[in-house]
């Protein structure tokens, strides 16, 4: 599944020279709180050269905050998020969470492989969703911070997790690795690997909520979207994809060209009434070539701040998510009230329900196959 040699040659040997420079500089850790089980949870920080500074925590591996420049200098965090860990345990709708073992549904919770059924967990109305009732978003992974020096490198973190066999209903013990790269020039690169010691289905991701005009600002519908992306995976009621894939073209779905979220986003459409919003695969026209390098996906613009955002990536697809369920009852950083659609989320990844669906691209990872997977986020400004 998703071989590549040279390309992941190359990445791994470049892993090899930061594993070797561990420890030149320290990146900041300090202490973020206790899990309600009594583990201790840390917060790294990390700051490249220009200024961007990405927090992260060991629960989840949860981006805290991200602070990014806007067109005038001026940095504001662009994440939502909460201040406690209190806060991550007892309602985070996976606020800048690691997802896993599986990115988005799984139909009734129940999957085929190798002709034994799985059950999951049903923890979104008759599905499963993001791995279960405790998925990778809410353990605490082992945690190693690198430092790379020079003009075109930054620093980062290797997140290790081994997950047991069974755990959440998934077959195989899966050793998974996330390393958090953040360069010079102002990408966040996050790679994704794992083997397991039996067939099973995996599809990691990250769930970071954007809003390029500063968290807690208000509504994403002004921001400016891109997608590198022809079709889409409708879904029915249960947001479980129909099976089908269709063309974006003359439909709300078509943001080909660059066009605001919220320009059709209240249109009489029935996969937006479906969604409340977007809440959809889009099926990226690399899709079939996946494989690095990673390509563009996504561009995001929030026109008063100038901010913006490139996603790259060698996954096959990416749910785009308007922020439908934020209802205004979650209270974030600062006391700040996340209303309707105060973030947006753009998860790169294989198609959800794909275990369901012979025809999607193969989530099935098998003992003696390598997963990887490259998502880069690059901030800049449009003028
Ligand atoms: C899903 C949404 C869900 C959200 C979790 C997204 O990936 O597609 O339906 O509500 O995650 O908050």
């Amino acid at each position: 599944m998703r071989t590549s040699p040279t390309y992941w040659i190359v990445i791994a040997s470049t892993a090899l020279a930061c594993a070797r420079r561990e420890g030149a500089a320290p990146v900041a850790r300090s202490p973020f709180g206790t899990t309600r089980e009594g583990k201790a949870v840390s917060v790294y920080t990390l700051k490249n050269a220009r200024g961007i500074e990405v927090r992260v925590i060991d629960y989840g591996g949860i981006i805290l905050s991200l602070r990014a420049p806007d067109r005038a200098g001026r940095f504001a965090d662009i994440v939502l998020g909460f201040d406690s860990l209190a806060d991550y345990e007892r309602s985070s709708p996976y606020f800048g969470s690691l997802i896993g073992r599986f990115g988005n549904r799984i139909a009734g919770g129940r999957f085929t492989l190798d002709g034994k059924t799985y059950t999951l967990a049903r923890n979104n109305g008759p599905n499963h969703l993001h791995g279960g009732l405790k998925g990778f978003d809410k353990v605490v992974w082992d945690v190693t911070p690198f430092e790379r020096g020079g003009d075109s490198v930054g620093g980062g973190l290797v997140l290790r997790y081994t997950s047991p066999d069974g755990e959440e209903g998934y077959p195989g013990t899966l050793r998974a690795t996330v390393t958090y790269t953040l360069t010079n020039q102002n990408e966040l690169i996050f790679d994704y690997e794992a083997t397991t010691d039996r067939a099973t289905p995996v599809n990691l991701t990250q769930h970071s909520y954007f809003n390029l005009a500063g968290d807690g600002s208000g509504d994403i519908l002004g921001h400016v979207v891109t997608l590198n992306a022809a079709r889409f995976t409708p879904v029915d009621s249960t947001l479980i994809p129909t099976g089908t894939i269709t063309s974006v073209s003359g439909t709300p779905f078509d943001f080909r060209a660059p066009t605001r979220i919220g320009a059709r986003i209240g249109q009489n459409d029935e996969q937006l009434r479906r969604g409340l919003g977007y809440d959809h695969n889009f099926v990226l026209d690399t899709s079939g070539s996946t494989g690095p390098p990673p390509t563009l996906a996504a561009r995001v613009e929030e026109p008063s701040s100038g901010r913006l955002m490139e996603i790259y990536t060698t996954e096959p697809g990416l749910q785009f998510y308007s922020g439908n369920f934020l209802d205004g009852t979650l209270r974030g950083k600062g006391g700040v009230v996340y209303g309707h659609r105060y973030g947006f989320v753009m998860e790169t990844q294989h198609f959800p329900d794909s275990p369901n669906h012979p025809a999607f691209p193969s989530t099935i990872l098998r003992p003696g196959q390598q997963y990887r997977s490259r998502t880069i986020l690059k901030f800049g400004t449009a003028p």
